[in-house]
């Protein structure tokens, strides 16, 4: 019997659901055999952490459990965690086993990037995960707690955001909508509460439009949110941070939001990368392994002036369709198409009822803003699951 080609997808985040997703669409009976690795056995929806981490949202609507959303009967499902992939001999090891591919779909996503700023790691608190942010979430409210048992912390009260892109935006704006509940149900005085930003650069959303920045900074201020622009983080501590002015901030939370970075895993195959993103060839190949792709956050790709591409969901998915498309094609003996880019705009929320956004080039903010930042997170749970999934967790508040 002919032999079968295996293709392993590592990860179950954008990238990877969508490829599963359409590849069980595109392949027919007996094409190939195809098994999605992830190391839970849910996805979940990121572009939604940052409103459980504040506490917003409930955190069971940012996860979707895999064999809810694939046909196990096409794609076979395996809950593991990848500790390496071994391209030379087309090997993906689990933490009790290994698997073999003839392709490798590599979507493990991205990591925080803390720069090496001491104590990141120790003490601050990442956007990145159900488990993170269900910790900082349960953080915030112990804080809220504590101060009401000591008084004179005001440090316990004081939550600061390190960096100021579309994550840490995103999060203020939830943030401040948190507090006078948390305020409300703690018994705290809203005026003790402090919510401050600290961002390297001269203001937020660097690059970004900056009449709708200016317009998101009024909202974010209206809401108690206070910037320190222009001066970074230097170090992290338990319960204070210095800033490179070596000014000290006294606080008991820090949020660091301060951009992302490639998976360790990949960083350690030693590929041509920038910040542990890969750097793929025009097919999301790895050139020397071309039965390897890496897609989303731990892939790098330019755009046709030469710049980096953010790591986005929206950069994820495309890829996630292109790289199934070619697949297909390469089983089928077929030519292969070259991965084109072109972004939709983009949508930041501030928070309920704010947001800024360039769409189709037009400028969006306000009410009309936050419509269509609900709308783009609805067509991803349509995408991903059909309405049942809309119904299910889209939430329409
Ligand atoms: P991910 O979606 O992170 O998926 C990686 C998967 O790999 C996960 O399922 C993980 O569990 C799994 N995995 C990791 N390590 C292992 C291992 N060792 N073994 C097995 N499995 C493993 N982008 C937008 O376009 N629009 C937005 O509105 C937007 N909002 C965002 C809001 C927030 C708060 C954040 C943090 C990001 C946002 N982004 C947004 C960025 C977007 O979420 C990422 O670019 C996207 O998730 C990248 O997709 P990915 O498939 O590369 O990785
Ligand atoms: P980012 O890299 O976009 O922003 C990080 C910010 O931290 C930058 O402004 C940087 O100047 C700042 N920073 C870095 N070091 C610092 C220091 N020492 N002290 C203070 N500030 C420091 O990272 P992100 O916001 O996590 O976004 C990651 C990716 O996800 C981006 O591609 C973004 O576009 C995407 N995203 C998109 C959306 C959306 O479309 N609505 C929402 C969230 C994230």
């Amino acid at each position: 019997m002919a032999h079968k080609p295996c293709i392993v997808i590592i990860g179950a985040g954008y990238g990877g659901i969508v490829t599963a997703l359409r590849l069980q669409k595109e392949l027919m009976d007996n094409e190939a055999e195809v098994i999605l690795v992830n190391k839970h056995d849910y996805h979940y929806i990121t572009t939604h952490l940052h409103m459980p981490a504040a506490g917003t949202d409930d955190v069971q609507n940012a996860r979707v459990n895999i064999t809810s959303l694939i046909d196990t009967q096409k794609i076979r499902f395996l809950k593991a965690q990848v500790t390496k992939i071994v391209p030379e001999k087309k090997r993906v090891e689990l933490e009790d086993g290994h698997l073999a591919y003839d392709y490798a779909v590599v979507a493990l996503g991205g990591e925080p990037e803390t720069f090496g700023i001491p104590g990141l790691k120790e003490h601050a608190f990442f956007i990145r995960s159900i488990n993170s942010v269900q910790l900082i979430r349960e953080h915030i409210e112990y804080q809220f707690a504590r101060y009401k048992q000591e008084p004179h912390r005001h440090d316990y009260v004081t939550f600061v955001v390190g960096g100021a892109g579309f994550t840490g935006i995103e999060f203020l704006g939830e943030l401040a909508d948190r507090i006078p509940k948390l305020c409300a149900s703690f018994g705290v005085d809203a005026q003790h509460v402090r919510v401050i930003n600290v961002e390297a650069s001269g203001s937020a959303l660097p690059g970004f439009d900056p009449g709708l920045v200016e317009y998101g900074m009024d909202v974010l201020r209206r809401k108690g949110v206070t910037f320190r622009f222009g001066v970074p983080v230097k170090q992290c501590n338990a319960d204070h941070i210095v800033l490179a002015n070596d000014e000290v901030i006294p606080c008991s939370t820090v949020i660091w939001t301060g951009g992302v970075r490639g998976n360790r895993l990949v960083e350690d195959m030693g590929f041509d990368s920038i910040r542990a993103r890969v750097k793929v060839d025009e097919f999301l190949r790895v050139p020397a392994y071309p039965e390897m792709t890496v897609i989303g956050d731990s892939s790098i790709v330019f755009s046709e002036d030469g710049k980096p591409l953010p790591p986005t969901a929206q950069l994820a998915i495309a890829q996630a369709d292109a790289l199934a498309v070619n697949l297909v094609a390469q089983l089928r003996g077929q030519p292969l198409r070259t991965f084109q880019y072109k972004s939709k705009g983009t949508v930041a929320s501030l928070g309920k009822g704010e947001a800024i956004g360039i769409v189709a080039k037009y400028k969006v903010k306000g009410s009309v803003a936050a419509v269509l930042k609900k709308v783009i997170d609805l067509r991803y749970l349509y995408i991903i699951g059909g309405i049942p999934l809309v119904l299910r967790k889209g939430n329409f508040s």
